[in-house]
């Protein structure tokens, strides 16, 4: 089956310029050709097998990739929603999961959920039980007894326990290991620098994480336990809220990714009844700060909407804010999100042997980001979704 998007404006994730009267041909899944403004284009659309979306008035893009969120918890009380019964979290992911296809997004890493919740979502979704975004999981945060996230997590203490709970974790089929380093904004009493790991803790969870093959992602928000992690290879570092200049410079120099939560802060200080809003008053402003420092040293960043599912607009505003164009802000949401998941060969950008992952907006997102908001048509692997 060979399907054409007729595409009014294009941004390919590649290109710098945006294509006009563009025309992308897909079959199986998989995008074949993408031509610009040809005389061919409008024609390729004859023959009875084939397929034809008609998008010349719209903007055409790759799909949003959501680096941090979790299809289980809503933005609210964490340590309650985590008591939930289980089937009632399970049934949230499923509404969660539909929502964030419809809003872009095609690829979510999900950065831990309870009992393995997202290996069975992962699996419903590849069968075509639910619809969703294509899953990278991360199974349970490792967490120490009593730390930042524990009543989600699998909690460890200790070189062996840590090790252990990384094998525990990559037993069960996880794509990436999640491991909570420093206190967090959402736990009860906890401090958001202060290291819950000793060093040697943290230096064996990465190192078992790579023995494995496997990707591992550490919670942080700056201070000792940040820096040793990246000084030991962490591939990635999820919220960074209180990073300083040379935090971030470090951050850069070994390549570590970023994966940053803007919409979450700015949205949680003006809902009534959060329980760590006073927390992250504040917050978002330094997240403009910290992202201007962060481009200058290049650091490799990427979002995650982390409880406040999939207003992707609301993340890139913010580094518009703070002087990202908007094609380096979409490249952030698309091209860097692959990079992080591991999936840069497969998708990310719009261009011939990638999957068909494509979203079609009413409006010029470069012209505003704004237009984010209006998503009419998601295709995940080829499979068309309309709102
Ligand atoms: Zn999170």
């Amino acid at each position: 089956m060979k399907t054409v998007l007729r595409c009014g404006r294009l941004i390919t994730g590649v290109h710098d310029e945006v294509l006009e009267n563009a025309e992308i041909t897909i079959v199986d899944g998989k995008i074949s050709s993408v031509r610009a403004g040809s005389p061919e284009a409008g024609k390729a659309g004859a023959g009875a097998d084939v397929d034809v979306h008609d998008f010349s008035s719209f903007t055409v893009m790759p799909g949003i990739i959501d680096g941090h969120d979790h299809l289980g918890l809503d933005m609210g009380d964490e340590a309650a929603q985590a008591r939930e019964h289980l089937c009632y979290t399970a049934i949230k992911g499923v509404k969660n999961a539909e929502q964030l296809l419809r809003s872009g997004i095609t690829t979510l890493r999900v950065a831990g959920e309870r009992d393995f919740l997202d290996k069975i979502w992962r699996g419903a979704i590849d069968e075509g039980l639910m619809l969703g975004p294509r899953l990278i999981i991360c199974g349970q945060p490792i967490c120490r007894t009593g730390g930042h996230g524990w009543y989600l997590g699998i909690e460890a203490d200790g070189v062996d326990a840590v090790r252990k709970a990384v094998r525990t974790q990559i037993k069960a089929g996880v794509d990436q290991v999640k491991f909570i380093i420093t206190g967090g904004m959402s736990t009860v009493g906890s401090n958001p620098l202060a290291s819950e790991y000793t060093r040697e803790e943290i230096v064996a969870a990465i190192e078992e994480a790579h023995r494995a093959n496997r990707r591992i992602t550490g919670h942080a928000h700056g201070g000792d336990g940040l820096e040793w992690a990246v000084e030991a290879g962490l591939d990635s570092i999820e919220h960074g809220m209180l990073l300083t200049e040379d935090e971030l410079k470090m951050i850069a120099e070994k390549g570590s990714f970023l994966v940053v939560n803007t919409g979450v802060t700015k949205a949680a200080v003006k809902t009534p009844g959060i329980p760590y809003s006073d927390r992250l008053k504040g917050i978002a402003e330094n997240y403009v700060e910290n992202l201007r420092i962060a481009r200058k040293y290049n650091v490799k960043l990427a979002i995650g909407g982390d409880t406040y599912h999939g207003h992707v607009a609301d993340e890139l505003s913010t580094f518009i804010e703070a002087g990202f164009s908007s094609l380096e802000a979409i490249r952030i949401a698309t091209v860097n999100g692959a990079e992080l998941c591991g999936l840069s060969d497969v998708t990310g950008s719009i261009e011939a042997g990638k999957l068909a992952d494509i979203i079609v907006i009413d409006g010029n997102p470069l012209d505003n980001v704004e237009d984010m908001r209006n998503v009419v048509a998601v295709m995940k692997e080829g499979q068309m979704v309309r709102n």
